[in-house]
């Protein structure tokens, strides 16, 4: 398609990124032209833009950022199948090679040769975005745009609540950044009789109770522990789904995980961390399950299915919306962590 589009691009080696007027993209023939309805911003989003060491050794300029998206398809290349014009369409974000030992497994999520959208190539911060048929979604007709994009990190929050058997338990969550919140909502969909969340920011507790959280803690001002063990008949809790990355939550809820019990980890703590394996994992018997980006497309149908029956809502989650002009002031915002998710319109 010829003509210009808005994007919001990565441009400099440095902190920073600029709306600007780039080319409607070209599609090639395993992929499809959508234009974009709404877009949400990431923790990674902000790791780009920030111009952290991982962006440094992953981004190459110029690139457009972004990688939730929903919008409407356009235009199909010429071996794309199941695909109409003007389908309403997500995207799943990692692009998977197709011929690797876990492809061909059936853990194409977890791909040897994994390329991201918006990381290793042109993402959705702009008008008009290009997918890879592999990864395209389509979205049942009834979920709000601003929702069917959240789709990916909710996707997250799934596999993570999903790793563990959280139905008539009590379950901790560390962390309630969007991950964390999402996670809350899930967890009670997936029948987890008691949640508690531990998150040291108080805008954020207060969403992670409209969540439904049954108990949330500030983890620095609070004692988490006793909160836990009273909550608890003095039992503990079976999972944890740690969303922090943080290793002091790390280590603070494999002590309040019940002998026999498990935790999935989603957040990435920034550096090598230290835990007491001997006593806090082998002793105990613990299951420590590691998640990474969502099933290809298990996750996604729970994802729809969840939405769709109205079992999670994620309109507490969204806490800002802004024009595509706008970014700036949603990246200050996530650097601030008085938000929930951010959505960009074009
Ligand atoms: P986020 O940074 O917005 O949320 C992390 C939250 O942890 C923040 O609200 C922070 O205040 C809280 N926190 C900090 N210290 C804490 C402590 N001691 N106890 C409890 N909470 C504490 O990130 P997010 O977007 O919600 O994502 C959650 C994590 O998952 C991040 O680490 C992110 O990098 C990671 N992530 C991993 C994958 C994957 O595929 N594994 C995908 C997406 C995100
Ligand atoms: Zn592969």
């Amino acid at each position: 398609m010829e003509g210009k589009m808005k994007a919001i691009l990565k441009t400099k080696e440095e902190k920073g990124a600029e709306l600007q007027e780039v080319d409607i993209p070209d599609y090639g023939p395993e992929q499809i032209l959508i234009k974009v309805e709404s877009t949400s911003i990431c923790g990674t989003d902000l790791h780009i833009y920030e111009w952290n060491k991982w962006a440094q050794e992953n981004i190459n300029v110029p690139q457009i950022m972004g990688h939730e998206v929903a919008g409407e398809v356009i235009e199909i290349g010429d071996r794309v199948e199941n695909i109409e014009k003007g389908d309403f369409v997500s995207a799943e974000t990692h692009i998977p090679c197709g011929h690797c030992y876990q492809c061909k497994t059936g853990k194409m999520h977890i791909c040897n040769n994994m390329r991201i959208l918006g990381v290793h190539k042109d993402g959705v911060f702009a008008e008009y975005a290009v997918i890879d048929a592999v990864d395209v979604w389509k979205n049942d007709p009834s979920i709000p745009a601003e929702f069917a994009s959240l789709q990916e990190p909710m996707g997250n929050a799934i596999d993570t609540i999903a790793a563990g058997d959280v139905a008539g338990k009590n379950i901790l969550i560390t962390g309630a950044g969007p991950a964390g919140l999402i996670s809350v909502s899930v967890a009670k969909a997936f029948g987890a009789t008691q949640i508690i969340v531990s998150e040291p920011n108080d805008y954020r507790r207060d969403i992670a109770k409209e969540m439904g959280a049954d108990i949330v803690v500030n983890p620095i001002e609070e004692d988490l522990g006793s909160i836990v063990y009273e909550a608890t008949e003095g039992i503990g809790v079976d999972f944890v789904a740690e969303m922090s990355g943080n290793e002091t939550a790390l280590n603070q809820a494999l002590k309040l995980i019940t002998a026999g019990g498990s935790m999935a980890l989603l957040g990435l703590p920034d550096d090598k961390v230290n835990i007491d394996l001997t006593n806090d994992v082998i002793f105990k018997g613990i299951d420590l399950i590691g998640v990474t980006g969502r099933k290809m497309f298990d996750t996604w149908y729970t994802a729809k299915r969840l939405l769709k029956s109205g079992r999670v809502d994620l309109e507490p989650v969204i806490t800002h919306r802004f024009s595509l002009e706008e970014f700036e002031k949603g990246m200050e915002l996530m650097e601030s962590g008085n938000c929930g998710k951010i959505i960009l319109k074009p």
